[in-house]
């Protein structure tokens, strides 16, 4: 895709947080539920500091998952048998169900450079991958899970884009043949964070593998646009300026939650991933100027959606 970007931009930027629920910090671990006393308070500063900065907030309809790792031991010890089985506690059902958390829904909604789209419906599954909502469900059982998650959503009233990132980004074919059928127009899968920059990296770490590491792609016939993670709190300056070199889109990702059960997430927001980003945006501003597209996933869709209409407008 060569037209992704607008006339006179020549790399793009965008932001993404994975995970949003909402959760305290009364709670198991807080992921959004704090407001502006907690994480999404870290967010807010730096989006203060950077005008032009946009954030996707990929925020699960009724979160149920507690531990991301395996807490039954002994059955999950068991081949076959513990792919049957939910091997950690989850959150009673409509605990974290977004339309019973009215003031967090206000807060999200009177925010407005933050957009908000999809991160699944309980985000939890049967077997050793908790995380990964979407695996080997049947296509009609695929249907159910979005039509409820995109249910809630508007019960909740919660203003959103129809963009998702799949729970663990795992997603497959009959996931993607689903979101066309659902109206979705993006998705967020494959995160790459190792593959070395060039115009012609593919992706190859979590989630669809072998699509464009620094650009946008339309998959499913032009119905959906799938686009990237490429940099997270672990990667380089030197990693974002490549990008933006290869007039890629510089993707970065963070997961809300820094501390869940234990486990500490490498991109989890901290004042220190904040304070990372600030200096490295503000140096890419100074560097760049008005030649970088600061953009969000739901931007993007729109413009390539946009653009796609006009060429075909042009070919008839
Ligand atoms: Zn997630």
């Amino acid at each position: 895709m060569t037209d992704w970007l607008p006339a006179g931009k020549k790399a793009a930027i965008c932001f993404s947080i994975d995970d949003i629920h909402p959760a305290k910090s009364t709670d198991y671990y807080e992921a959004g539920g704090d407001l502006d006393q907690g994480s999404l308070g870290l967010v807010k500063w730096l989006l203060d500091r950077h005008p032009k900065l946009k954030v996707t907030l990929f925020t699960t309809a009724d979160w149920r998952q507690i531990s991301p790792v395996p807490t039954r031991k002994a059955l999950a010890a068991i081949p076959g048998l513990r792919d049957k089985f939910y091997l950690a506690g989850r959150w009673k059902k409509g605990s974290m169900q977004l339309d019973r958390h009215p003031r967090f829904v206000e807060f999200l909604n009177a925010w407005d450079r933050a957009e908000i789209a999809f991160h699944g419906l309980y985000h939890t599954h049967k077997g050793l991958k908790i995380p990964v909502e979407f695996q080997n469900q049947s296509e009609k059982k695929f249907s159910w899970m979005l039509d409820e998650m995109i249910r809630i959503f508007e019960q909740a009233k919660l203003q959103h884009v129809k963009g998702i990132c799949p729970p663990g980004w795992n997603a497959p074919d009959s996931l993607l043949n689903q979101l066309v059928a659902h109206g979705i127009r993006y998705v967020n899968s494959a995160r790459d964070i190792f593959t070395e920059i060039s115009s012609d990296a593919i992706t190859n770490m979590s989630g669809i593998k072998g699509v464009p590491l620094i650009y946008p792609k339309f998959l499913k016939n032009d119905q959906l646009l799938h686009i990237p993670a490429n940099f997270q709190a672990t990667s380089t300056p030197e990693r974002a300026k490549q990008i933006l070199e290869n007039g890629g889109l510089l993707s970065i990702k963070a997961h809300i939650v820094k501390t869940a059960m234990g486990f500490t997430i490498l991109d989890g927001v901290d004042q220190l991933y904040m304070n990372y980003l600030d200096v490295l945006l503000g140096s890419l501003e100074n560097e760049y100027g008005d030649s970088l597209w600061w953009t969000s996933m739901g931007e993007i869709t729109d413009y390539t959606f946009a653009q796609k209409s006009k060429v075909k407008e042009v070919a008839a």
